[in-house]
């Protein structure tokens, strides 16, 4: 054991590996599936991709909290000039990311084998439709910490993994709202805006429930995001991609979740991470596709990594074959955001709740029978059986309103905070001012309790609201910072802006200084105001703090 260990630190820092044939090989394929890259593996691998062709190209999508490059490759056959080039002429841009959560690290072999793959065939058919963009390592500070004492649960790679945190000890997947890390802000300027991705998967490693599929996935869930694009992944592209998974690839394969009882699965299976902290739940308030893949943590290592890189092919060739399909698709849901926007009706709104219900059809999860352990304070209460159990059962995924509020023609700030207009400015957000004093019908929230959390989550403790809408008239300063919804990334604008949204400004703590009085009783106005209905609003554009 000692021996193999020592020979993979060895070619780590001083060469890449390659087989017989002059095959370029990944570290979980040259160690027989026992050890997974560092950062100058990955670095050097994509140097060697670089040599190898003229179709690919690396662009950096940030430096990570210890200087690391994250870099992005690009992958076009021709290779796009610029972002603008795979819609001119009518391919569909995919992103795979990996290694969000560095111990979760078949991601990060399997897009390394997909585009090592991709670019050695001679003519591939999914290069005349698709442009990937690929991330195999977006937490390199994190990946630097491999070790064996890292996810000891997980079934391999026996030499070690990551850690989840980047630099700055932050879980990458709780960031896509706040974006405190530079990693999740150069995703979402240099991939998200930049390139404007169709679809975008994240590859991550289960945590939980026992079943026999080596790979599972699902679609973005948020209910404030547009819901026939969660309906059409939900009842066409994902259900297809399993079965080319399974039919063409031969792996099986499940929707992500787990049973909220493996003592009782009939009660059915669980999908619970419905926030658009979580990375693909985020995407789909662009206004694009989002996916969610779980590689199944107990299976060994070499079928996870290898179920990972046939579902980056089920993806792609999903894509590929429905590109005109998705495009026109994304480009309605754009122009149906911004028409809702110019005047919204008294059926549009957000939800500040949620309930979650089944899909219609049930779902067949490959489990195994467990048992009971009657011994106090053992956790979890059962244990894994040999017996394999096909059970049919009900899918929880279905997040739907259970309160709401009016969705508005725009939000006004009277706040002029730094961090504010830098957050909505960076995620792309379209941002103006009022270019005089305006008298205008305003909701106002007016807050009756702020709660913040007991337990720091993220380094903060984040905040609930509690209070009620009011009508007025109020006289806005020139100034006053104007959000439009008539622009396509209005939803997650709403998102940011909602006193009672669960993962807005108000839930991270950018408002915090400016809700309670130093002295007396009772909170400000919440800064953020509502303009319900159509309205002439003199503005000027935004483009940066100060202005
Ligand atoms: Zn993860």
């Amino acid at each position: 054991m000692k021996r193999v260990f020592i020979a993979v630190i060895i070619f780590s820092v001083s060469c890449i590996c390659m087989n017989s044939q002059g095959k370029l090989l990944t570290v979980a394929e040259s160690s027989g599936f026992s050890s997974t890259s560092d950062y100058n593996y990955v670095m050097n691998f994509i140097g060697q991709l670089q040599k190898s062709s003229k179709y690919i190209r690396v662009e950096n999508i940030a430096k990570s909290v210890e200087g690391r490059d994250v870099p992005l490759l690009v992958i076009g056959k021709p290779l796009p000039k610029n972002p603008s080039q795979p819609a001119g002429d009518g391919r569909i841009v995919i992103y795979i990311q990996a290694n969000i959560h560095a111990g979760e690290v078949e991601g990060k072999e399997a897009s390394l084998m997909f585009a090592r793959d991709l670019l050695s065939e001679k003519d591939p058919e999914l290069l005349k439709h698709v442009v990937f963009l690929i991330c195999p390592n977006l937490n390199p500070d994190g990946n630097e910490r491999i070790s064996r004492s890292n996810r000891t649960n997980q079934n391999g790679p026996v030499n070690g993994v990551g850690v989840r945190h980047n630099g700055q000890f932050l879980d990458l997947n709780r960031d896509a709202m706040k974006a405190e890390s530079p990693e999740v802000r150069g995703v979402i300027t240099n991939v998200f805006n930049k390139w404007d991705p169709a679809v975008f998967m994240d590859c991550h490693t289960t945590n939980g429930s026992y079943h026999v599929e080596p790979v599972t996935f699902t679609w973005m869930v948020n209910p404030n995001g547009d819901n026939s694009l969660i309906r059409y992944m939900s009842s066409k592209m994902i259900p297809q991609m399993s079965s080319t998974l399974l039919n063409k690839y031969n792996v099986e394969n499940c929707y992500y979740g787990e049973f909220k009882n493996m003592l009782k699965p009939e009660e059915g299976w669980f999908y619970d991470a419905s926030g658009p902290r979580y990375m693909s739940n985020y995407f789909g308030l662009r206004n694009r596709l989002g996916i969610l893949n779980e590689n199944y943590v107990h299976a060994d290592y070499e079928s996870r990594v290898r179920g990972c890189y046939f579902l980056i092919r089920s993806l792609a060739d999903y894509a590929s074959e429905n590109k005109d399909e998705i495009l026109k698709m994304l480009s309605d849901v754009d122009d149906k955001t911004i028409s809702r926007g110019l005047d919204p009706s008294i059926a549009d709104s957000f939800a500040i709740e949620y309930g979650v219900r089944p899909l219609p059809g049930k779902v067949t999860i490959k489990t195994y029978e467990v048992e009971p352990v009657n011994t106090p304070g053992t956790w979890p209460p059962f244990r894994k059986t040999d017996r394999q159990k096909d059970v049919t059962v009900p899918y929880y995924i279905d997040f739907f309103p259970a309160k709401s509020v009016r969705f508005p023609f725009a939000y006004l700030i009277r706040i002029n905070d730094r961090d504010v207009v830098d957050l909505l400015l960076l995620q792309g957000i379209r941002l103006e001012k009022l270019a005089s004093e305006s008298s205008l019908e305003a909701e106002r929230f007016e807050i009756s309790r702020v709660e913040g959390s007991s337990r720091l989550n993220q380094g903060h403790y984040t905040n609930r609201i509690s209070g009620k809408y009011l009508n007025e008239t109020i006289v806005f300063p020139a100034g006053t910072l104007v959000v439009r919804t008539a622009q396509p990334l209005a939803n997650l604008a709403a998102y940011l802006l909602e006193p009672q949204s669960d993962d807005g400004l108000l839930t991270w703590n950018f408002w915090d200084r400016y809700l309670v009085p130093q002295w007396g009783t009772g909170y400000y106005p919440y800064p953020v105001y509502k303009i319900i209905d159509p309205v002439e609003l003199n503005t000027i554009s935004v483009n940066s703090y100060g202005y």
